[in-house]
């Protein structure tokens, strides 16, 4: 158990902080991942206007946001997405 910093000075806040990204982190690693995915839709070529985005712990489930949010928002067959229109929404992935 670490003693908690002064909170008065900057460098103090600033330890804070990291002590409590090591703990989220220990959090994670217990189940092994600590990735996350996402996908802001106006990166994509004409969606400038779509405020949606998604973050997901695998790039599987993201997919399945996207497809979900391209039929949904966007009137999209993604069962007709060929490979290319995957490949440029592949390239719009951020890993986190
Ligand atoms: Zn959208």
């Amino acid at each position: 158990m670490r003693h908690p910093p002064d909170p008065t000075s900057k460098a103090a806040i600033e330890d804070s902080a990291l002590f409590f990204v090591d703990t989220a982190r220990a959090t994670v690693s217990q189940e092994g991942e600590a990735m996350a995915y996402s996908y802001c839709c106006k990166d994509y070529p004409g969606m400038e206007a779509c405020p949606a985005a998604f973050t997901a712990e695998t790039e599987a489930e993201l997919w399945k946001h996207i497809e979900l949010h391209g039929a949904t928002a966007h009137q999209e067959e993604p069962d007709k997405w060929s490979s290319e229109d995957r490949q440029q929404i592949k390239n719009l992935i951020h890993e986190m």
